[in-house]
């Protein structure tokens, strides 16, 4: 096989302890999957669910790794996020084998322009500008579900510079893992190597350069992520 332009590397993530790396395929995201944080976007989680959205393979960083603070934002924004990894494709998957398609969990961050984010909602515009841009899923390594099980509950929570930002527990996701991955798999072909950003709790808020984030999730690793 001869491509006429390079062909892309294969974006992976490390898988902790084993020394073998996750294949990420796509990576899906869960937007207001959090009553708190829905209310701190201004909407209501009672007459509006929560929905998808994406960003591209490529936009992962690995844990430990410098973000350059992006282009075209004045207001880029932590999102803590609970990270789920396929391991078994699957479509229309019932709820009760959900998470039998689940090779393991991750912590993550939604990193968001969301002057951008704004702007598009109030003109109905795509959220591709605002969460897809290039180095804006800082992830962890994945830990196997043999290993960890599946997280229904314990704390999600970051600090900026020391400071708590955000402070919340996985029981409060309005969509359970299950239910997010059931879901997804109605609109898409899951496939081995997919990411779901499962939506971040209440207390977003910015970042500038030379922030030093750290955030975490009970039984997983923990993401340092430094702006630059
Ligand atoms: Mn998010």
């Amino acid at each position: 096989m001869t491509y006429v332009v390079p062909a892309p590397a294969q974006t992976s993530v490390e898988v902790a302890g084993t020394g073998e790396r996750f294949p990420v395929h796509r990576i899906y995201c869960v937007g207001r999957n959090y009553a708190a944080h829905a209310r701190e976007m201004g909407m209501d989680p009672e007459r509006e669910p929560p929905f998808f959205f994406s960003k591209p393979a490529d936009s992962v960083v690995p844990n430990g790794a410098p973000v350059p603070y992006p282009p075209r934002t004045g207001n880029l924004h932590h999102e803590i996020e609970l990270v789920v990894a396929i391991g078994t494709g699957g479509r229309d998957i019932p709820l009760a084998s959900a998470l039998s398609h689940v090779f393991g969990y991750a912590v993550g961050n939604d990193l968001t322009r969301r002057d951008l984010q704004f702007a598009a909602r109030e003109k109905g515009q795509p959220w591709d500008v605002a969460k897809g841009f290039d180095r804006s899923a800082p992830v962890t390594a994945i830990r196997r579900a043999a290993e960890v099980g599946h997280p229904e509950r314990g704390r999600i929570w970051i600090e900026v510079n020391g400071e708590i930002r955000q402070q919340a527990d996985l029981s409060e996701m309005i969509w359970s893992v299950p239910e997010v991955v059931a879901e997804l798999s109605t609109l898409f072909d899951l496939a081995p190597g997919d990411l779901i950003f499962t939506g971040t709790p209440a207390g977003v808020g910015p970042v500038q350069r030379g922030d030093s984030l750290v955030g975490g999730i009970d039984g997983l690793e923990t993401l340092r992520t430094t702006i630059v």
